[in-house]
């Protein structure tokens, strides 16, 4: 049986999302985000990308890119959380997604989109709920910028600012 189901997303009231099918230890890998490589060049090129937030899209290396923008790729249906409990990882060519934490069954699987904050941030609005959502699509680390109290200066962590 598979770890994770998919079923109507609680953040994206019109999206789906993925849910955990059993109590999963953290590290556990969940799922493979998957797609087709293609080249830096393409991405700055397509009129797919023109919004500059890459929110299928992943930086493989300096020469590729990831689009999984794709119906086949499951882990695409992973829904942004400003508390989240799963993360992206990869290494190579190929990126899954990591529980960071315990996760009970039936929870829904959350990931941090990682996106930056710049003068757009506006147009991606979260709906997570969690007690500490700052309100848009934003990489942990530049959601001070929103609003102070979401500094990281006195949490723990070991990712640069
Ligand atoms: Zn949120």
């Amino acid at each position: 049986m598979k770890i994770y189901a998919i079923k109507k997303s609680r953040i994206d009231k019109k999206g789906k999302g993925l849910y955990a099918t059993k109590n999963i230890k953290k590290g556990t890998k969940i799922i493979d985000y998957v797609g087709k490589l293609i080249t830096k060049k393409k991405s700055e090129d397509s009129s797919k990308y023109d919004n500059k937030k890459p929110i299928y899209l992943f930086t493989i290396n300096k020469k590729y890119d990831l689009d999984g923008d794709f119906s086949w790729n499951i882990a695409g249906l992973i829904n942004h959380s400003c508390d989240n409990n799963c993360d992206y990882e990869g290494k190579g060519l190929k990126i899954w997604v990591k529980a960071i934490r315990d996760i009970k069954k039936g929870e829904e699987f959350t990931c941090d989109y990682g996106f930056g904050f710049d003068k757009n941030y506006k147009q991606f609005i979260c709906k997570c709920k969690s007690k500490n959502c700052c309100g848009y699509i934003v990489r942990a680390e530049s959601r001070w910028r929103i609003n102070k109290k979401f500094s990281m200066k006195n949490k723990k962590t070991n990712k640069l600012p």
